[in-house]
Formats: structure tokens, C-alpha cells, sequence
């Protein structure tokens, strides 16, 4: 250790310095961390007890690098986050551990919210996502929490054929056939609710 720090905050896992820079950055991430990550989704909030005992979790590694500019990162996030299905509201392992690759763009060169400067800022050909950051310190905790987020389909589902809930008596027909009547057909419903002309 050379010169003492500025400031007594611990290093963040996620931070690394533009002036350490190329780096690899291994980060391990918690439970606590998905379950915050992804709270407010419908179908993880739906889940039953609490998030942090979920074996949720995983590990990201990331290779950074700069130029004149920007700061490329590319690597995998892998791990697993716990959803509700959204037929049964059982619980639904989703895996994570597709590559990452973004751009972090110090504030002169982050785009507008209108396309065409978009297109202005050089990207490589697989870097479709920009961060910001501020010219000195890269973040990399939004981009983590992003791709649990990402691996969160608008659908999740326990598997292809789940059968759901009855939507008479609430059972899980996974586990056994209910007594209700089959639901009439929703196009016939519209049918028997449409007053004809006498
Ligand atoms: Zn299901
Ligand atoms: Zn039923």
C-alpha cells in the first residue's frame, strides 16, 4: 500500500478504477443481492417465503478494458435466480450464463434518448449496451443486477405443460385433477354474455 486513500470507504467488489485498467474482475453475488435485484417483479414476488434462504446467486467475471474514452466489458454472468411459474406459482430455477458485453460512457458521450445520437457514439458491433460512468470509476453493479433481471422471462413457467392453478377452485392440477367443471371455452363466454336483439 502506497499513498493512503482519500477516504476510508471499503473498496466496493464492484468498483474498479479506469486507472487500474485492463482488469479482470471476479464478483461472487449473494442471495440478498438477487432477492433486491429482481424485487418488485410479479412473479418473484409471488414466490412464498423468504428470498434470501432461495439458493439464488452466482458469479460474475469480467474483463475490462479501456481506450481513449470508453471502457469495454465483456464476460459472463452465471448463476440462478428463483421465480414464481406463472401457471402453478411454483418455484421456477432460472439459470443464468449468457455473455455480457457493454460499453461504459463517460457523461460527454452518453446518447440522448433520441436515436440518432445513438448512432453518433462508435460502438463495436456487439456492443449493445452502454453505462454510463464518470471518466474515472466503473460500476459494475447495474450491469450484474441487469442480467438477473434479463434472465427473468415475461412468462416463467415450472415446465412447458404445467397445468396450473384451477381458476375455479384454486387447486394445482399438477398434482391432482379437480372436480370442477371445464371452464367454458372464453370465445363461447363472450358468446353467452352478448345480449341479441329481440
Ligand atoms: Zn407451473
Ligand atoms: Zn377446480
Amino acid at each position: 500500500m502506497s499513498a493512503a486513500p482519500k477516504s476510508v470507504t471499503p473498496p466496493s467488489p464492484f468498483k474498479v478504477a479506469v486507472r487500474d485498467l485492463p482488469a479482470t474482475r471476479t464478483v461472487a453475488v449473494s442471495a440478498a443481492f438477487v432477492a433486491d435485484a429482481v424485487k418488485g417483479l410479479p412473479l418473484r414476488d409471488a414466490l412464498d417465503g423468504d428470498a434470501a434462504t432461495l439458493d439464488d446467486g452466482g458469479t460474475a467475471v469480467l474483463e475490462l478494458y479501456g481506450d481513449e474514452e470508453n471502457v469495454h466489458v465483456s464476460g459472463t454472468v452465471t448463476g440462478k435466480v428463483t421465480v414464481a411459474c406463472g401457471r402453478c406459482v411454483g418455484p421456477v430455477g432460472l439459470e443464468l450464463g449468457e455473455p455480457v458485453r457493454v460499453t461504459f460512457l463517460p457523461p460527454h458521450s452518453m446518447p440522448a434518448d433520441d436515436l440518432a445520437s445513438v448512432e453518433d457514439v462508435e460502438l463495436g458491433e456487439n456492443d449493445l449496451d452502454v453505462y454510463p460512468f464518470d471518466g474515472e470509476t466503473v460500476d459494475l453493479e447495474p450491469l450484474i443486477r441487469e442480467q438477473f433481471v434479463l434472465a427473468v422471462p415475461f412468462a416463467p413457467l415450472c415446465r412447458e405443460d404445467c397445468l396450473g392453478l384451477c381458476p375455479q377452485c384454486g387447486a394445482d392440477r399438477n398434482h391432482a385433477p379437480c372436480v370442477c367443471e371445464k371452464p367454458v371455452d372464453p370465445r363461447f363466454a363472450a358468446l353467452q354474455g352478448l345480449k341479441l336483439p329481440s
